[in-house]
């Protein structure tokens, strides 16, 4: 039972974790949320997988006393493990790192190796075994996407005989709901469940499926995910994506809380990436930044030309196939320019690299990763544009309010909870929603976009009203408090 004052003890373990282990949001959110969680007295125990790509960081890391070396068998996958510790960066944040290379001495951070769920099953039994030797009791192991979705199981059975857990709950954050890890049942022996196979979902295992997120729904204690309206439509068929009926029973358990941000880190006043810093008092430094990424991104240099801004992944879920339906013919029809961050699936990458080509000067795209240009797309775009089929809660709308660029996002998910529609009668608002996932709604989304900017008293005020919201941790992170002590008042 823990009492308001008291520290919490919460272990989370997770697939990523910024700046050590980036694909996505997941990677800003578990860091943030963590180092939130440290400065607000909490003892935070953070476990990631020591991939390949953290040894070129030039941390300090050192193996911690009594875990350094560990065995265990995983259904005859003999698997030789030990547990580190490094701080994140800037911070005195400790975060121990699962080692073990023969699972994650590789170059990317998920595979499609037949060895995927052995990566992940690690992981998540790790983070018990490091509790235990470490005579850690936590409050709260906090699992994020289906990578931990084990955890709780793990908790109810195999470890259920252990003391130290006994007021320990399990929380399971949903970062996005279309990434399951879903494997053959031929895996079953691996899971290390000694027994409580019978605790998976029955209908699954006969029709030869594993599906870990789903185990996750089942058995944590509580459920949350990063937005309140995505919360809710994850409930339904559209967006459920076949776990809709078990959210639905588990919908007393379900939270919906909005990410963060990291303002220590995307703030056009004191970002050091950006090449030059402004703020609502003095707005110069942002005609700066955009001549800039126009250079950089071999778009022509004019700087009264509205400038639209991608940074993501390019996967379907993300609004691609409306972006090719619309912005090719926008582009023929209005003067503005486009320039796009991303990587992903070819179809959509060969469509950008088109685009730059038939645009040329006025549509730029940079394929691949890059943390700097991503902030210089937020500071030196005017607009930028997030069309998503589904979108759990988004960051990069809520950098762009930040960083004065007006968000365009389909009304969904984060996104109808974090942008306020413009209304150009009252000069209010901070960005433009679209609610039908169809070539029209993007393509009057755009145009509205173009119009409002061609007046620039009004677009002054809607970038200051975007300038002003705050969405930090600060507020955000004392949501997971309050629902991690409410848990621990449970029996
Ligand atoms: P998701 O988690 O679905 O990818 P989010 O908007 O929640 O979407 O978070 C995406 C995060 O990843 C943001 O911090 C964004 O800046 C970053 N990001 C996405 N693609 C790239 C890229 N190609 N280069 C740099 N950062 C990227």
């Amino acid at each position: 039972m823990n009492t308001p004052d008291k520290p919490l003890r919460i272990c989370l373990a997770s697939p990523e974790f910024a700046p050590l282990a980036k694909t996505g949001g997941l990677a800003d959110v578990s860091a943030a949320l963590s180092l939130y969680l440290h400065r607000a007295g909490h003892d935070v125990r953070v476990l990631i997988p020591r991939y390949s790509r953290i040894e070129a960081l030039g941390l300090d890391i050192e193996p911690v006393e009594g875990i350094a070396s560990m065995h265990i068998n995983l259904g005859g996958a003999d698997l030789n493990f030990g547990i580190d510790r490094t701080t994140l960066p800037d911070t005195d944040l400790p975060v121990y790192l699962l080692r073990c290379p023969a699972l994650y001495g590789r170059d990317a951070i998920y595979t499609n190796d037949p060895d995927e769920h052995l990566r992940f099953v690690l992981l998540s039994r790790a983070v018990l075994e490091m509790c235990q030797r470490l005579e850690f009791a936590p409050d709260i192991v906090s699992c994020h996407d289906w990578q931990t979705a084990l955890v709780p199981l793990y908790l109810k059975t195999v470890y259920a005989w252990d003391e130290l857990f006994r007021a320990t709950k399990s929380t399971l954050t949903i970062h996005n709901i279309g990434y399951q890890g879903m494997f053959g049942a031929w895996t079953l022996d691996q899971l290390g469940l000694a027994g409580a196979e019978y605790h998976l979902h029955q209908d699954d295992l006969k029709e030869g499926v594993i599906n870990f997120l789903k185990t996750g729904i089942l058995y944590a204690d509580l459920i949350t995910t990063v937005s309140p309206t995505y919360a809710r439509e994850i409930l339904g068929e559209d967006y459920g994506m076949g776990l809709n009926n078990l959210l639905r029973d588990r919908a007393d358990s379900l939270v919906g809380i909005l990410n963060g941000v990291d303002y220590a880190e995307w703030n056009p006043a004191v970002d050091s990436l950006i090449p030059a810093n402004y703020s609502p008092q003095d707005m110069s430094g942002k005609v700066v930044c955009k001549e800039r990424l126009m250079l950089e991104t071999g778009l022509d240099v004019q700087a009264d030309r509205p400038l639209v801004g991608i940074v993501s992944r390019l996967v379907g879920q993300k609004g691609f196939d409306l972006v090719e339906n619309v912005v090719p013919a926008l582009l023929e029809q209005r003067d503005f320019a486009v320039t796009v961050l991303g990587s992903g699936e070819s179809r959509y990458e060969d469509f950008f690299n088109w685009l730059k080509t038939r645009f040329a000067g006025r549509a730029g795209f940079y394929q691949g990763f890059s943390n700097e240009l991503a902030h210089w797309i937020e500071a030196g775009a005017d607009m930028f544009l997030m069309p998503s089929l589904y979108e759990p809660s988004g960051l990069n709308q809520m950098y762009s309010l930040k960083y004065g660029t007006v968000p365009i996002v389909r009304e969904t998910g984060g996104l109808a909870d974090s942008v306020e529609q413009i209304n150009p009668d009252a000069a209010s608002g901070t960005g433009i929603l679209f609610r039908d996932y169809n070539p029209q709604g993007l393509n009057w989304a755009l145009n509205r976009g173009l119009d409002l900017y061609a007046d620039p008293a009004l677009w002054t005020q809607l970038v200051a009203n975007g300038m002003q919201m705050d969405f930090s941790w600060e507020r955000q992170g004392t949501r997971y408090v309050e629902l991690f002590r409410q848990l621990g008042q449970t029996s």
